[in-house]
């Protein structure tokens, strides 16, 4: 972290702690106790949010159930407050499993809809559970008394403080961790993470559980700093408003949560003043004219573009002085400005800032930067060796069959890769060679047939277990984490390779340092072997397509395979490159690893390829050496001869 950046939180944080001696209103104490809560949820929902990519609409139950669990046990039970925090989190924990379970099994929408109808039910339970609950009575409990002090609402305020300030630390501690990249890999390419061993399934459930301990924290801070709780509270609005907090406030930040909940609770407290309604919106107004001539005199936005969002915050702006009395109309113009910050800033408020800050690129501001030593350049190999001690077959496809509906992809096809080669799978477009791909890491589950690999059945197994037996793969589509650096694209790769646990990266215990060192010299090191070291700290997505086909064999190679698929590797590249690329799978067998490569090039196919199966229609019409298959009438007349016209 910069010395910038520890300096400015030194400073908020102290800002904060003396708010209550500067501002001592009990209402406006309340109102900061309000937003600290929000924050420390909007933290959570963020994880799932901004980094896996989900809508979830059950984070107002998750809050409430929080709420209840501390309530309940301290109504019922007379548990004291430092008990019934921690029971809160585990207990709504408990509850995110349940809701993860099956709503992850299901994407967008309908992920959607199932933790809406666990909202709905979760309020009808906590009506209707009245010898727990109270039922719509509600429940009234008393700040706690520490020492024989009561707490007041000003000590309760540092309480939370210190709350949001260890969230924000965890959850920071948390999504810079291999599991925040977990977590990113999967929303940036769900396929290839489940290929790299991070089952999508998996990490879904455990961001969704960290997100809802999170909210049970939010909510039984709740329950004390209201003193009173009733069911109607978590209801759908307090969803809304959790999403629209963390959309406006910007996502995948730790900033975004914290200001998102400044907005949702002060501004209809802003709105009900006309005078300071006045003057915030007049300040808007001159934010957006300014900001808006400066897109146009430099060219980047027409006259269009800027037109409306300078037309509505100026009309904004002069409503204010035409308008007698402001709460008659507050709610609508709370929501034309929520609709005005998602339509025109996307990435939220933070996010606009921080573009902004970044068009003018000061050098402190980057992504996680890793200076690479200068070692030497010549392909160091950093994964370990396979012996090739035994002859006979790595793997053994028998009789596999893929139909997708009509058609069948794959008819009976059989292969027998032998241990240190490299076989090549070629054929025209359309043969099933992708296909076959897929059906060997799990993608798809073949219609019938077995695939016995390192003399395991791997049939029907999972991407991210296969991944695991040592299958490695490139993808005819690129599927690079894009949104990551180069080298966290190999690291998400290395997953496997850190073994530490949760509370290792919350504490980072010399076990979590280490591993984390070790994994980024090995990335660092893979990226030379492909001859990619100076671009790693460039996203993948601006890389060029060539070296983003290198970056993925990089990371594929990551995983310590004992078998690597190649799917038209060649593709895009140069011919000096296709030379590095030959040379460069020539020393990855040399390492005793096989390689399975489709290939449209036929001079990359006849120099490397030990054997070569040559499939048409989904049927297997060919296999033997480069000579033999090059040679065969049938695959002349399906294949060569035709390719042998286009080249
Ligand atoms: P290639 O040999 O060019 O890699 P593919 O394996 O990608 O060929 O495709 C083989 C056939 O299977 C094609 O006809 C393709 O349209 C079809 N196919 C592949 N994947 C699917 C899918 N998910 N659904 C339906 N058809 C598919
Ligand atoms: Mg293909």
């Amino acid at each position: 972290m910069s010395a910038i950046n520890k300096t400015s939180i030194v400073l908020v944080l102290i800002v904060a702690a003396m708010l209550p001696t500067i501002w001592p209103n009990p209402y406006y104490i309340h109102l900061m106790v309000v937003i600290a809560i929000y924050a420390i949820l909007l933290l959570g929902l963020d994880i799932v949010v901004g980094y896996v990519g989900e809508v979830s609409l059950g984070h107002a139950a998750l809050f409430g159930i929080g709420a209840y669990t501390a309530g309940v046990l301290n109504f019922q039970l007379g548990l004291p407050f430092l008990l019934a925090i921690p029971a809160s989190i585990a207990v709504t924990g408990l509850f995110g499993i349940l809701l993860a379970l099956p709503a992850l099994r299901v994407n967008g929408p309908y992920l959607a809809m199932v933790t809406l109808a666990f909202g709905t039910i979760i309020q009808i339970l906590i009506n209707e559970m009245t010898f727990l609950t109270n039922g719509p009575m509600g429940l009234s409990v008393r700040k706690p008394i520490w020492l024989g002090h009561q707490v007041t609402g000003t000590d309760y305020y540092y309480i939370v403080l210190v709350a949001l300030v260890a969230t924000i630390y965890v959850v920071q501690r948390i999504l810079k961790s291999h599991l925040g990249r977990a977590f990113e890999a999967l929303h940036d390419s769900p396929i290839a993470s489940d290929c790299m061993g991070v089952s999508v399934y998996g990490y879904k459930v455990y961001a969704f559980v960290l997100s809802a301990g999170i909210a049970g924290l939010a909510g039984s801070l709740y329950t004390y700093s209201e003193e009173y709780i009733s069911p109607n509270t978590y209801n759908f609005e307090l969803t809304i408003l959790f999403l629209l907090a963390v959309i406006m406030g910007g996502r995948k930040t730790r900033t975004g949560p914290v200001l998102g909940a400044i907005i949702v609770v002060m501004l209809p407290n802003v709105l009900s003043d006309i005078e300071l309604f006045k003057v915030i919106s007049i300040g808007i107004a001159v934010i957006s004219v300014v900001y808006s001539l400066y897109m146009l005199v430099t060219h980047q936005r027409s006259l269009n573009q800027v037109a409306i969002p300078v037309i509505a915050t100026v009309v904004l702006a002069t409503s204010g002085f035409f308008m007698e009395n402001i709460t008659d109309h507050r709610l609508t113009i709370f929501g034309v400005m929520i609709l005005f910050v998602v339509y025109y800033l996307p990435n939220g408020i933070m996010g606009f800032l921080r573009n902004l800050v970044l068009k003018f690129k000061p050098h402190w501001i980057q992504r996680h930067v890793l200076i690479l030593e200068h070692g030497d350049k010549n392909h160091v190999w950093s994964v370990p060796d396979h012996p090739v001690t035994t002859n006979g077959h790595l793997l053994e496809a028998r009789n596999i069959v893929m139909q997708f509906g009509g058609l069948k992809a794959l008819s009976e096809v059989n292969l027998n890769i032998a241990k240190g080669t490299v076989h090549g799978l070629i054929g025209p477009n359309g043969s099933g060679k992708s296909t076959t791909m897929n059906v060997l890491t799990g993608i798809y589950k073949p219609t019938s047939g077995e695939i016995e690999f390192n003399g395991k059945i791997i049939t029907g197994a999972s991407p991210s277990k296969i991944a695991g037996e040592g299958i490695a793969r490139t993808f005819q589509n690129v599927q690079l984490f894009g949104e990551m650096t180069a080298i966290e694209n190999v690291l998400v790769g290395l997953h496997h390779t850190f073994k530490h646990s949760l509370i290792d990266v919350v504490f980072q215990t010399p076990r979590c340092r280490k591993e984390k060192h070790t994994a980024e010299v090995r990335a660092a090191s893979l990226l030379q072997f492909v001859g990619l070291e100076a671009l790693a700290n460039e996203e993948a997505r601006n890389l060029p397509y060539g070296k983003q086909r290198l970056l993925e064999i990089a990371r594929a190679l990551a995983l310590n395979p004992s078998l690597l698929l190649l799917d038209e590797p060649a593709a895009g590249l140069t011919a000096p490159d296709i030379k590095d690329l030959i040379e460069m799978i020539e020393k990855i067998r040399g390492h005793g690893i096989t390689v399975i490569l489709i290939e449209h090039h036929m001079d990359v196919v006849m120099s490397i390829c030990d054997r070569v199966t040559v499939l048409d229609f989904g049927q297997k019409i060919s296999e033997g050496t480069p000579a033999q298959v090059q040679s065969d009438e049938k695959v002349i007349e399906a294949y060569l001869g035709g390719s042998a016209k286009e080249a």
